[in-house]
């Protein structure tokens, strides 16, 4: 699961407190202007066909990199814990978001149960791990989207969607039909598969993914053996950037398209920042928006790891940030420290 805030659950709503089934009006929150980039593919009838494409991968699953090959389509679980049924642990706005996707309304987030990652130290492990939610219909999802799009949310921002992509566009397709006018987020780990990607293509308003890790042996050891993760995250990120481009606010502040990275920093850079940025800093446009995220705490299994067994230093930070800005980064979203 991706590192943004921890789960609100509280703020949650459960299905029964929806409003009642009708067609949206077009959102206050989001400029008139402005047409999601999977309006265009739902009219023709070829967002249905892209979510029929996804769901055919779910025989033998290999909608992630893990390829694992169960056969949700039919009720088995994966490795991810996902099976055929979408999960919802909660959807509500969240104001934890980065500020171009907060807004004043909130991030429209919907936390999709289950994780293809598994890393020893998510903090929101109860979701990702722990099988928190409730198995939802795919019409269920989509009323989930139009209910934050009239409470005021600028975006709907699905959390961890990989392993639930044929159900997520499906529901876009409904929505779409309804009213639905709010900008997709695809917040994911951001080890994704190409194949899955480019049925993406025209889908997703905004790709948030995390890049985690430099080396394939970190990655294998903090997050369930995914060994493939830096160079598959590399090529899924060019694929993303290729798809949005760059990542600039609307006059009015908010976001609305492009590509955001977001990077957290690690104890005694288990994660590779210098190589991550440095990487980032020579394929994609300096003004690539990136988000160096200072809140790793230990939480979960990490105990068992002692070298990320505590949170990190300022000094650790501070450097993660003056490297960032040496290399000519200059769309880099900063957070102020908490100690
Ligand atoms: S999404 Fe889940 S079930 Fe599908 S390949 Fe990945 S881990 Fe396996």
């Amino acid at each position: 699961m991706p590192p943004s805030r921890r789960i609100f659950l509280e703020a949650s709503v459960g299905l029964g407190s929806l409003g009642a089934a009708y067609a949206s009006p077009v959102p206050a929150a989001v400029a008139a202007a402005f047409e999601p980039a999977y309006l265009k593919l739902h009219r023709s009838g070829e967002l249905r066909r892209r979510a029929d494409a996804l769901w055919a991968l779910l025989d033998t699953c290999r909608l992630c990199p893990r390829e694992c090959g169960a056969d949700r389509a039919h009720g088995e679980s994966g490795f991810c814990g996902a099976s055929r049924d979408v999960e919802v642990s909660a959807h509500h706005p969240h104001f934890g978001e980065e500020r171009s996707l907060v807004g004043r309304g909130g991030s429209g987030t919907i936390f999709l149960t289950n994780c293809n990652l598994r890393c020893v130290f998510c903090i929101n492990w109860e979701v990702s791990q722990g099988g928190q939610g409730w198995p939802r219909k795919v019409e269920d999802l989509s009323e989930m989207m139009l209910d934050l799009q009239r409470r005021g949310c600028h975006n709907v921002n699905v959390v961890t969607p990989t392993h639930y992509s044929p159900h997520v566009l499906r529901a876009l397709d409904v929505a779409a039909g309804r009213g639905l006018r709010l900008p997709v987020v695809y917040n994911t780990c951001g080890w994704e598969r190409l194949e899955v990607l480019k049925l993406l293509d025209g889908v997703v308003d905004i790709y948030l993914p995390d890049f985690k890790y430099w080396d394939g042996k970190n990655a294998a050891r903090y997050s369930s053996g995914a060994e493939t993760y830096p160079q598959v995250t590399r090529e899924a990120i060019l694929e993303m950037h290729r798809q949005v481009g760059v990542a600039h606010p609307a006059p009015d502040g908010l976001m609305h398209r492009g590509l955001m990275i977001r990077h957290l920093v690690m104890p005694n850079d288990v994660g590779g920042t210098r190589e991550i940025l440095g990487w980032i800093a020579r394929s994609l446009p300096k003004d690539t928006y990136v988000n160096v995220m200072s809140q790793y705490r230990p939480t979960f299994r990490a105990f068992d790891f002692p070298e990320i067994a505590r949170p990190i230093t300022r000094r650790e930070y501070d450097e993660a940030v003056a490297f960032a800005r040496g290399l000519g980064l200059t769309n880099l979203d900063i957070q102020g420290w908490r100690s």
